[in-house]
């Protein structure tokens, strides 16, 4: 019961208004009070089975918060059944209630969306060998910092470093906690109570509030803004440049494209002009940018991180859960001396990754440093390349399953379907995919998506001109497509 639905009731505030004395509470309601049971009574009455899963102080929350339900009830003055506040029976609801409460919120849910690095649902898979390779850190000791062979400290970056530089030509690396962590690293490390000039063009917000402006702001560098949303040219960098000036910085506007009337400045002039000024330092911030270049497989053409070093960054940072699919984390390669700056940074304590992620991210660079085939051992690179032939057998297979779980009121029919990369990369890309369109006569597009939503794992779909889609694109498993719940 909430207070609102207690306060609405003029009787009830008659009743709490002679309280605590009670003497002119009804009858009825003062011995139903009488009669719930007491905590100890409750845990008497409780089977065996009941609460041997849950801490004794769990319990007893639990059967506090459902004795106080019921004395809310009574003194709301509802009708209240004896049955349910004998002792069993509150055992049983407390029970339930403890059940409910201590389900984990972090669930697997089935991605039928089509939307291949989904934000929202935890971006990209990992590949069997790093999920071993997080198990095995998540399980025990491990060298995180520590140099077998000399019996030292050591440096917990050294586990990707050297993957890292081979796989990008960079001279060193780093890891932070994601990419928006490198990006202020950088700006904090390198550009504190200076200047960074960025195209007006590049002034972008990736989605989840970050905004080149904002983090500008917060790492203490003064934002230098150069020509306009459609077009920079390189004389608008060099009249920026003084003696203030600490970076040059471009974003790769993943997430939207400026067309038509437009020009910005290559990072081979950016780089040239930069050398003028012995200070000046280019940055690249890539964010969804490929580690690897997999065009040849058949991927949308992506800035390559080696590409954009040889182009002159001294600085890229990238996204480790887009493109290259590995865990959340943000990666910076680059020139050494910069490298070190940020590793003695004090934010770089602050936003250095964990164990389990370094151990994601090494055996994901393995795979692509030394693998036979990356585009099938890197969950995130099977899905975008994966032919939409391979998707048909699926999904014919998971109709002929649908048809006889949801009965005939339902119509399922593979239509064909734009997947998306997604988590801002490649907006303009669409990936020939395939779906399964489900209609039924009785009930909207909305009310079948929330049947799919309701199943354990709850299938995320999506809906396209009023009609609920299933896209195979994620899909493995017809099975994952049938819903297990009943609920409307
Ligand atoms: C995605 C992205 C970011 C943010 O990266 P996270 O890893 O999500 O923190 C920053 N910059 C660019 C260009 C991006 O694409």
């Amino acid at each position: 019961m909430t207070d609102g639905t207690r306060t609405t009731r003029s009787a009830n505030v008659r009743v709490e208004q002679n309280e605590p004395g009670g003497e002119s509470r009804p009858a009825a309601a003062a011995s139903l009070l009488s009669r719930l049971p007491s905590v100890d009574a409750v845990l008497a009455a409780a089977n065996a089975a009941q609460f041997t899963a849950f801490s004794h102080h769990a319990a007893v929350v639990a059967i506090r918060h459902v004795i106080g339900l019921w004395r809310d009830r009574i003194r709301d003055g509802e009708t209240v059944d004896v049955g349910g506040i004998r002792a069993d029976a509150v055992a049983e609801a407390a029970c339930r209630q403890l059940e409910e409460w201590s389900k984990p919120r972090l669930r697997r849910v089935v991605n039928a969306t089509g939307v291949v690095l989904h934000t929202n649902l935890g971006r990209a898979w990992l590949a069997d060998a790093a999920v071993d390779a997080v198990v095995q850190a998540a399980s025990g000791a491990v060298n995180l910092e520590y140099d077998v062979d000399s019996g030292e400290r050591g440096e917990r970056d050294r586990l990707v470093e050297e993957h890292l530089c081979v796989l990008t030509g960079a001279e060193a690396a780093t890891v932070v906690n994601n990419n928006a962590a490198a990006v202020i690293l950088v700006l904090n490390a390198l550009a504190h109570g200076r200047e960074v000039v960025v195209s007006r063009g590049e002034l972008v917000e990736i989605g989840g509030s970050f905004r080149i402006p904002d983090i500008m702001a917060s790492s203490g560098a003064r934002l230098r803004e150069v020509g306009t949303t459609n077009r920079t040219h390189l004389a608008d960098y060099r009249n920026a440049i003084g003696p203030d000036t600490a970076l040059l910085m471009k974003v790769h506007a993943s997430n939207y494209r400026i067309v038509g009337f437009s020009a910005s400045v290559g990072l081979e002039d950016l780089a040239a002009l930069a050398r003028e000024h012995p200070d000046v330092v280019v940055v690249e911030d890539l964010g969804a940018g490929a580690l690897v270049d997999l065009s040849s497989c058949g991927l949308a053409p992506e800035p390559v991180v080696a590409d954009r070093l040889r182009a002159g960054a001294d600085l890229v940072t990238a996204s480790g859960d887009k493109l290259l699919g590995g865990p959340q984390c943000g990666i910076v390669v680059g020139r050494r001396d910069l490298v070190e700056k940020l590793r003695r940074h004090p934010l770089k304590r602050a936003l250095r990754c964990d164990k389990l992620t370094l151990a994601a991210l090494e055996a994901t660079l393995r795979i692509y440093r030394f693998g036979a085939s990356p585009e099938h051992a890197i969950p995130t690179l099977r899905f975008l390349l994966r032919p939409a032939g391979e998707l048909r057998p699926i999904g014919e297979a998971a109709i002929a399953l649908l048809s006889v779980a949801l009965g005939r009121d339902y119509r399922f029919e593979l239509v064909a379907s734009a997947a998306q990369t997604g988590s801002g990369s490649q907006p303009d890309v669409s990936i020939n995919s395939l779906a399964i369109a489900v209609q039924s006569a009785g009930a909207s597009a909305t009310r079948i998506e929330r049947r799919f939503r309701a199943s354990q794992p709850p299938i995320v779909g999506r809906i396209e001109h009023d009609v609920f889609l299933l896209d195979l694109r994620l899909v493995d498993d017809p099975r994952d497509l049938v819903p297990n719940s009943c609920a409307p």
